[in-house]
């Protein structure tokens, strides 16, 4: 079942946009499934739960922390953590350029930003994020790299919306891209789209999907 749909799902996907598994809630069984199929990238979206789990399974997965972050839970995933999805303030920069220079590793991230309707959803606002960009505090942080958005669109049956939603982003992140990212080809990833509306993110611009139930199952 777990195969048959994550093929499914990767049938349905470019190849230029990455597809993170998100296997929040699902048991170790389960990812094993997905990774024997050829999946490497796995998203979580608690701190504790990805360690764990990252512990128990192969070291070539890439994992992918795609929820809201506090602080004081960067340190455990420092060492190892492929890329972080939801920056979304200047102190959680700091704090994860602190931790990944005690591990001598330059850490990937991705802002988010707020581009639904729900108050719940976390994330900046264009302004928010270049005036952390612009901030000297900001451009000294050598051990983190941003390589692009993040954002999750409302949940809503009304498909404009959501597209609108995901243009939204697709157009803060050239914002960006022109304004403090020119010539850094790092800089190049926007990640939206989930289980419901991951083929509507890819029509905007989506380079990298998190589709957690269409492969897993409900939760
Ligand atoms: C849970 C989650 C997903 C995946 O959601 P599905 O609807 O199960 O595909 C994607 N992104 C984030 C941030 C999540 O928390």
């Amino acid at each position: 079942m777990i195969e048959k749909q994550l093929q499914l799902v990767l049938s349905e996907i470019p190849k230029n946009v990455a597809l993170i598994a998100v296997s929040k809630t699902k048991p170790i069984e389960d990812i094993l499934k997905a990774y024997k199929a050829g999946q490497r990238h796995f998203g979580e979206n608690k701190v504790q739960e990805l360690v764990e789990k990252a512990a128990l399974l192969p070291k070539d997965i890439s994992w992918h922390l795609i929820g809201h972050l506090q602080r004081n839970k960067v340190k455990y995933m420092a060492g190892f953590v492929h890329l972080i999805h939801g920056v979304e303030s200047l102190n959680l920069l700091i704090e994860i350029n602190k931790q990944a220079q005690k591990v001598n590793r330059i850490q990937d991230v991705l802002l988010q930003f707020h581009i639904g309707e729900e108050d719940t959803k976390f994330g900046m606002t264009l302004e928010e994020a270049t005036e952390i960009l612009n901030s000297e505090i900001a451009k000294n942080l050598k051990n983190i790299r941003v390589c692009g958005v993040m954002g999750m669109a409302s949940f809503t049956s009304a498909q404009n919306q959501i597209s609108q939603e995901f243009k939204n982003l697709y157009d803060i992140f050239k914002q960006l891209q022109k304004e403090f990212f020119q010539s850094q080809n790092h800089f190049k990833e926007i990640s939206m789209g989930m289980s419901g509306d991951y083929q509507l993110a890819i029509e905007q611009g989506s380079t990298m999907v998190r589709v957690g139930s269409k492969i897993f199952g409900g939760r």
